[in-house]
């Protein structure tokens, strides 16, 4: 990929602020995350050897409210992909209207190869080099890329062993068990369905009978697959890093999880035909394509083959702006990431209440919750973009920045 994700992000950001005549200075702040911080984590192999890993933490911004944002596990981490990632959870959490600023984490170790043991002493090391910086009120992790909810326990173990307090509002993501909450799981991905479909009902159009093509049966991809096909859509093409598969009469898609659960990859099932490519999966002929991978799957080099009506942004960064360009003059839209995958940390939003209330809601409270949240965002987003005639990035961009603005405007600058 030529451009970086945080040139990416600083790019959709200028493009926003000049459509909308952000404040100067204010946009000046907004290009730079707040804190960087760097840290090594020595931890003994299980052969007896000690490796050193290096994990990054970026709180981009805190205007409105505590940081926000996943650590992820993947041996592609850098210091300036996690400050992207950390300023894409800042406008995330302003455009889902949630009183949460934005941070990111990463440690760049792989996860596939290394044991649990290993894991769960990386996990706590790295929280602990983290302590100072961490809490309910300022700055709270959750999973990403290759964490899960035994990370978060790991996180919220440590934390509060060493706080010598119960803390389970330090981190969302968590099991019910240990205060989180129901739905946090599925949330990101059951987001990016909620939402496309609220997409197409604004645009006259119904969820059901669409086609679906999903890159990634992760944490994101896998829910997103499952929610479409609930809602009556057609999931026909799934891909990871196994494989890609595809079946143009729709994937049977609890059946494929069941299967992925005993296999570790999508390839090889019974009911579908392997792709000789996994990254055709981009370019089938669909009504919705969901990215819910990496960043850069869709660029300049390859956004000529996409065939998709829709994209729906599982992942955070997976479009580069030269490709979003060439796909709005096509007439393709694209769901933005800040938009599309904030059912994640919506739900992260609402465990952490609930984790510091200590009064926990039931299944249906939670999903009326997501569901009026998200379709509201979806709303003013469409409105937005109508408003600035700009596709819905740029409207994301400028709902967000609008109300980091107020907040801006009423906090005043210190000193
Ligand atoms: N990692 C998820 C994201 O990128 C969730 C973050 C959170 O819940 O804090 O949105």
């Amino acid at each position: 990929m030529g451009i970086s994700p945080y040139e990416m992000m600083k790019e959709q950001l200028e493009k926003a602020a000049s459509i909308m005549r952000l404040e100067r200075e204010l946009l000046e702040v907004l290009k730079h995350p707040k804190r960087v911080i760097e840290v090594s984590i020595p931890i003994k192999m299980d052969d007896g050897s000690i490796k050193v890993f290096t994990g990054y933490r970026c709180q981009y911004n805190d205007f409105r409210g505590p940081f926000k944002g996943g650590i992820r596990f993947h041996p592609d981490v850098t210091k300036e992909e996690v400050i992207a990632l950390a300023g894409w959870m800042t406008w995330k959490c302003a455009v889902i209207d949630i009183p949460f600023g934005g941070g990111k984490g990463g440690v760049i170790c792989d996860p596939t190869g290394m044991s649990e043991g290993e894991l769960e002493r990386l996990t706590r090391r790295f929280t602990y080099a983290l302590m100072p910086v961490l809490g309910p009120s300022m700055d709270i992790p959750a999973p990403d890329v290759f964490t899960g909810s035994k990370t978060m326990a790991w996180i919220m173990d440590t934390y509060s062993a060493f706080k010598g307090i119960n803390q389970p509002g330090v981190v969302t993501g968590k099991s019910r068990s240990i205060g989180g909450s129901v739905g946090r799981r599925e949330a990101t991905g059951k987001g990016v369905a909620i939402v496309t479909s609220e997409y197409l009902r604004i645009k006259g159009e119904s969820i059901e009978g669409k086609t679906v093509a999903v890159q990634g049966f992760g944490n994101v991809g896998s829910y997103a697959a499952l929610y479409f096909h609930r809602m009556g859509a057609k999931v026909v093409g799934i891909s990871d890093i196994t494989g890609g598969i595809v079946n143009p009469s729709g994937i049977n898609v609890p059946e494929l999880i069941k299967y992925v659960e005993e296999t570790k990859g999508v390839k090889g099932f019974p009911d579908a035909e392997d792709m000789p490519k996994k990254d055709d999966i981009l370019y089938l002929d669909v009504d919705i394509l969901v990215p819910a991978a990496l960043e850069g799957a869709i660029t300049e080099l390859n956004v000529d083959h996409i065939r998709a009506k829709y994209i729906s942004e599982g992942a955070n960064g997976p479009t580069t702006p030269e490709a979003d360009e060439i796909l709005s003059k096509r007439g393709i839209d694209v769901i933005p990431d800040i938009l599309a995958n904030s059912g994640g940390v919506l739900v992260s939003y609402f465990e952490w209440v609930q984790a510091n209330q200590g009064y926990f809601w039931d299944e249906e409270e939670v999903d009326r919750r997501m569901k009026k949240k998200l379709s509201r965002a979806t709303e003013e987003v469409y409105r937005t973009s109508e408003k600035y005639n700009v596709d819905l990035r740029t409207g994301s961009y400028i709902l967000a920045l609008s109300r980091i603005q107020e907040v801006y405007r009423d906090r005043g600058l210190f000193p």
